[in-house]
């Protein structure tokens, strides 16, 4: 009885020590029939240890990433792609990059992130965790979705500067204009700053057209246009507000220094209107300084008005508005 039952029990533990190693041969085999799957497929693929050496990496990954045959480490990849130019295009230093994607490195189960190459394609990276610090690294090609995005991005700020320019003479539109002085009051009211805007418009601008022709009251247009541009400060806006009218905004002026730089464009121009156009021109300019409760109407009513005693007092000239009475 007891033979028997002891013969039982070595045919069970035969029995189980044939199982296990029919299981350690089958997934020995599974590992080998995976390695050679994943060698031959065309999808980058890595896997590395939880110390961060290449445990495998597929021809494809090792293609992508440059990886020079004695590279053990990621690190290694890294910097071998910093020292040749060829691979990944790192945002930092290697050294400091590194430390940066360590940080990030098994942080999270499944994380996946865009990374773009020295030779302008993208990929998207998906990274598994998995057993306590190995990581699966999977990479897709995106170059072709990158690219359409990039054409995009292209046409909608092209299509965003086009709504806001004047193609004339390459300034800020009335609309935009307009819009930014609405801003800037804004701005001036929570700051407590100065803001000034001066209202110019070309003197007898319909007489050039008139004598010189269309065109060159468009060559006018886009002179007057470059030498504005050049004069203002930065942080000052100037738009074509109208046929020949302009507004300038100046965030943090007040009326002198309005007045100040409106004589320096009527100097600039005096002095290179005639070399650059083969006749002179002059303008008018109404300035005005914002008071507390304006807006938009109110600080511009100020403006022509003062631009209309500019006129009136024979042009080429400048004008500064009362203020309102209260
Ligand atoms: P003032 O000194 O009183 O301002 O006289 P002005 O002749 O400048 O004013 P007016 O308003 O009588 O004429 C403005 C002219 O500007 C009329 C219009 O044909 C012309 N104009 C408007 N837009 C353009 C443009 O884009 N190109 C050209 N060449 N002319 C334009
Ligand atoms: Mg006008
Ligand atoms: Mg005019």
């Amino acid at each position: 009885m007891t033979g028997a039952l002891s013969r039982e029990r070595l045919a069970v533990e035969a029995l189980a020590d044939g199982l296990t190693e029919l299981r350690s041969v089958q997934s020995a085999e599974l590992a080998r029939l995976m390695a050679i799957g994943f060698e031959a497929c065309a999808i980058p693929v890595a896997l590395f240890a939880p110390d961060d050496t290449i445990a495998f990496a597929n021809d494809a990954y090792r293609t992508l990433m440059n990886v020079p045959p004695e590279a053990r480490t990621f690190a290694d990849v890294v910097r071998h792609a910093y020292q040749t130019g060829r691979g990944m295009v790192l945002s930092m230093e290697p050294e400091a990059w590194l430390a940066m994607a360590t940080s990030r490195r098994r942080v999270r189960e499944v994380r996946s992130f865009e990374v773009d190459f020295l030779d302008g394609s993208w990929y998207k990276v998906t990274e598994s965790c998995v057993d306590g610090g190995w990581i699966w690294n999977f990479y897709t090609d995106i170059t072709s979705l990158k690219s359409k995005e990039q054409t995009l991005l292209v046409a909608r700020d092209t299509a965003l500067r086009s709504a806001d320019t004047d193609p004339l003479t390459g300034l800020y539109n009335r609309r935009y204009g307009v819009s930014e002085l609405d801003h800037q009051i804004g701005v001036a009211e929570r700051r407590g700053i100065g803001l000034a805007v001066v209202l110019i418009d070309l003197d007898h601008f319909k007489a050039i057209n008139d004598t010189r022709g269309h065109l060159a009251g468009d060559d006018v247009l886009a002179h007057f246009a470059d030498e504005v541009a050049r004069l203002v400060r930065r942080g000052d806006t100037i738009a074509r507000y109208g046929g020949e009218e302009f507004l300038l905004i100046m965030p943090g002026a007040g009326e002198s220094e309005a007045l100040a730089l409106a004589e320096r464009i009527r100097q600039t121009v005096a002095a290179t209107a005639s070399a650059k156009l083969g006749h002179s021109y002059s303008f008018s300019a109404g300035i005005a300084g914002r008071v507390a409760r304006d807006d938009v109407r109110s600080l511009l009513r100020r403006a022509d008005g003062a631009l209309y005693a500019a006129k009136a007092a024979g042009r080429d000239c400048a004008r500064v508005a009362s203020l309102p009475s209260a």
